[in-house]
């Protein structure tokens, strides 16, 4: 499964737009601020953590790419992302990893290599093959990993015999991080063969740059997050068992279709007319299927309504003749003002149930108010009026200052 932690910490899909992941971060950041919510403990921090990163386009991609698990693997190979990695674990970067031992270090398996594929809904519901080209680190055919004809080394200028690089990276102005990577020049041995005895195919590095087409069966079923393991197609190194290549899938937003488990969701949105009289609709199945969505006149669609199409999900993974449910919430449009006059509207009265009687009380207690069309639902653009109305409390919770702060 994906890392869906920081996500999870914001109760919002991976999916979930920029607006979204504002408007769940004020309101948790609300009810866990440590003034309000002291039982709650680090349950702010992580809020903010996660808000941090998810708001940030660029975090937001590394931590969907790699998740935090990819971080740390990332943050040892050297890769963007490791600035954030150390946020997280406390700067602490090197110390758990043990291991940066200097020349002639040696694992027994290599590195995973992780690669993200975006994959629609209809592949995820279908099935399919894809081709994903990648480049790899193959041992040195002309010199079967040697690096040359002489067991004549010399230390690697690369890395001055250490068999790591030190990068500075700036997080911030002022603050920089230190990252350690693997010398890519010696891999890490900190020694190379004499200049002149070097294997001119892969300079002395017994490992040459290769690319290979990997087909990735996306199975139906297969869900946002799944790993497809490649065992042993990660780069090669000589006397290293190769790591796995990982591919992960991430599946693309869909138009129509929200994904729940194995279960499809959509939202439909039908006029009054059809609300109360019925309606047929014709509904894209991701297998290209026409659906016929029937509802018979005298049953009464309301507002919110949830309907389900037993059956019509997505396909169980290994399991593709038996699906999930589709689930259709509808909403009602109205008709627009004056969609009638007074005439007709007394004949629709004469149809409708009965309103509830009406007895203006006596005496002169009685002020008759105006109503005034105003949107609160809205949170952009509606400062003006908000303003004017000076009445949603949601301002008064979060205190001046902070509104602007998220504009
Ligand atoms: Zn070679
Ligand atoms: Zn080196």
């Amino acid at each position: 499964m994906a890392d869906n932690k920081l996500y999870d910490v914001l109760g919002v899909s991976r999916n979930a737009s920029d607006g979204e992941i504002k408007k769940s971060y004020r309101r948790l950041a609300k009810e866990f601020h440590p003034d309000k919510n002291p039982e709650a403990g680090d349950k702010f921090k992580e809020i903010s953590y996660a808000y941090e990163v998810l708001s940030d386009p660029k975090k937001r991609q590394v931590y969907d790419k790699y998740g935090l698990k990819g971080m740390q693997q990332g943050a040892q190979d050297g890769f963007a992302g490791d600035s954030l990695f150390s946020h997280l674990f406390g700067g602490g970067l090197f110390g758990g990893f043990g291991g940066f031992g200097g020349p002639h270090r040696r694992r027994h398996k290599g590195e995973d290599t992780v690669h993200p594929l975006k994959v629609s809904l209809e592949d995820l519901y279908n099935g399919k093959t894809s081709k994903l080209q990648l480049s790899k680190n193959v041992i040195c055919g002309a010199c079967k990993g040697k690096g040359g004809r002489s067991e004549n080394f010399e230390q690697c200028p690369g890395c001055k015999g250490r068999g790591f690089k030190v990068v500075y990276h700036q997080i911030a102005p002022g603050m920089a991080q230190q990252i350690q990577s693997e010398c890519t020049d010696c891999l890490g041995d900190g020694i190379l063969i004499k200049e002149k005895d070097r294997c001119t195919t892969c300079r002395g590095k017994k490992v040459c740059n290769e690319t290979k087409i990997l087909e990735v069966h996306i199975d139906k079923g297969m869900k946002d997050g799944q790993k497809i393991f490649f065992r042993g197609e990660g780069d090669q190194q000589p006397d290293i068992e190769p790591g796995d290549v990982i591919i992960i899938l991430q599946e693309k937003r869909h138009e129509v279709y929200q994904r729940s488990g194995d279960d499809l969701l959509l939202t439909r949105t039908i006029s009054l007319t059809e609300a109360l009289c019925g309606f047929n609709f014709i509904l894209k199945q991701l297998d290209g299927r026409d659906l016929l969505v029937k509802h018979p006149p005298g049953e009464v669609v309301k507002p919110g309504d949830l309907k389900a199409v037993m059956g019509e999900g997505m396909p169980l993974y290994k399991n593709p003749f038996e699906k999930g449910n589709l689930y259709i919430t509808f909403e009602i449009t109205f008709p627009e003002n004056n969609f009638a006059d007074e005439e007709a509207l007394r004949g629709l009265e004469g149809m409708l149930p009965p309103r509830p009687a009406f007895v203006l009380p006596e005496g002169d207690n009685v002020e008759e108010v105006e109503l005034h069309q105003f949107d609160a639902a809205s949170d952009k653009g509606a400062h003006g009026s908000r303003e004017a109305y000076a009445s949603d409390d949601e301002d008064h919770m979060h205190g001046p200052g902070i509104q602007c702060a998220h504009q």
